[in-house]
């Protein structure tokens, strides 16, 4: 067993606070009522749901009715772009994006695309950065949806998202604005309504709180299908029982979070540049996409010259440190990172990258600990490579 545990893959997951572990259980063994229930238990799950919205509604500045509770982030985008798409198609049927989306929405367009829709792909710079400019070019008369992610999961690039949503209602207003801030909310201010967002995704476990719930905001006006049939919960726009714990325990970790922003993101950000500063001096270790402050402050992406990322991967993890190869939230299958490709990283290197993520639980001991096991274990990984 090793000594300590250091782990840098909070972008794939994150372990749940303790007072967010501690409200679920009470949920679970007091207040277990079906929400949809007209007696007193389902009254009480009632009041936490209630309760949830509020925190939720609050930090991004929306109104409660706003808000729809999903399982996860892919079913968030999946009902934003998907039901969007029905509800407008005799309006229009094509649609935006960017090549480095997570599959939660790039294979929901494929699949509208099996449809009959149609789907521009937009380049990015070799940043990850899409330009509002090209953004509104593409924009068209029959363009129903444009989707754009807020922080991007493999290598933190964070768009310019006000500045897109702006110049897409310039050029048409009936087009809608989805943004998957599945990596973004938590770790920066979001506010929909001011950055010109109708539909946007977050997802509970990458903040902190439970697996299996997300959150689905869509603006006041903006009209969505369903794509669940069955009960009517959620004004028929998700049917299914409410997740209460999870739904619950997502709210309290997102307020802690923001609670504690401005002190978090200052921890996150000297953690990464003090990473970076002393990677940068290794032979061979590139990091990809900006750094500084216009990067997300938790996640960094190293390309290294001669060592295959599955290798490094494994041999962090024999010291007790967790990072992932490219994007491991995405699947356990091997394959080719589109970010990594879109950016015009070199083949050399597209098998050669790992994604350190950080969180408020880390330290800057973990840093430290993870910079001096690649100094020391690179050298050693390439001679064995090389022989
Ligand atoms: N979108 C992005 C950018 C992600 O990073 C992820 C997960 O890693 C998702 C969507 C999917 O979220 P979930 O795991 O909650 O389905």
């Amino acid at each position: 067993m090793t000594a300590r545990e250091i782990y840098l893959d909070n972008s794939a997951t994150t372990r749940v606070f303790p007072e967010v572990a501690e409200l679920m259980n009470r949920i679970f063994q007091e207040e277990y009522g079906n929400p949809s229930s007209m007696h007193h238990k389902g009254v009480e799950a009632e009041k936490e749901l209630r309760m949830a919205r509020e925190t939720l509604a609050q930090i991004l500045k929306v109104k409660e009715k706003n808000l729809l509770f999903t399982s996860c982030g892919t079913e968030s985008d999946n009902l934003a772009i998907i039901g969007a798409a029905r509800a407008a198609q005799r309006r229009g049927k094509h649609l935006i994006t960017t090549p480095i989306e997570h599959p939660a929405v790039l294979e929901t367009m494929k699949h509208l695309e099996s449809e009959g829709f149609e789907i521009t792909y937009l380049p990015v710079d070799q940043d990850g950065l899409v330009a509002p400019e090209t953004v509104a070019d593409a924009v068209r008369e029959d363009t129903i949806l444009v989707s754009v992610m807020h922080t991007n999961n493999e290598i933190g690039a964070l768009e310019p998202i006000a500045q897109i949503g702006e110049a897409i209602k310039a050029k048409n207003p009936q087009t809608l604005f989805h943004v998957d801030a599945v990596q973004g909310f938590g770790k920066a201010k979001i506010y929909p309504k001011r950055m010109h967002i109708d539909l946007l995704a977050a997802s509970g476990h990458k903040i902190h709180g439970p697996k299996g719930v997300g959150l689905l905001y869509v603006g006041d006006n903006v009209r969505i299908r369903n794509i669940i049939y069955g009960g009517g919960q959620q004004g028929g726009m998700r049917s299914g029982t409410e997740n209460v714990p999870g739904i619950a325990g997502m709210a309290l970790a997102a307020k802690i979070l923001y609670e504690h922003y401005d002190e978090d993101q200052q921890k996150l950000r000297s953690m990464k540049d003090a990473f970076i500063q002393r990677v940068s001096a290794i032979e061979g270790v590139h990091v990809n996409g900006r750094t500084g402050e216009d990067s997300a402050a938790h996640i960094i992406s190293l390309s290294v010259e001669g060592v295959r990322a599955e290798v490094l991967l494994h041999a962090l993890e024999d010291k007790g440190i967790y990072v992932s190869s490219g994007s491991a939230c995405a699947s356990n299958r091997p394959h080719i990172s589109e970010t990594l490709q879109a950016i015009g990283t070199s083949q050399a290197y597209l098998d050669s990258t790992i994604r350190l993520s950080t969180s408020v639980m880390n330290t800057m001991e973990d840093m430290e600990a993870a910079a001096q096991a690649l100094e020391e274990l690179l050298p050693m990984l390439r001679k064995y490579t090389r022989q």
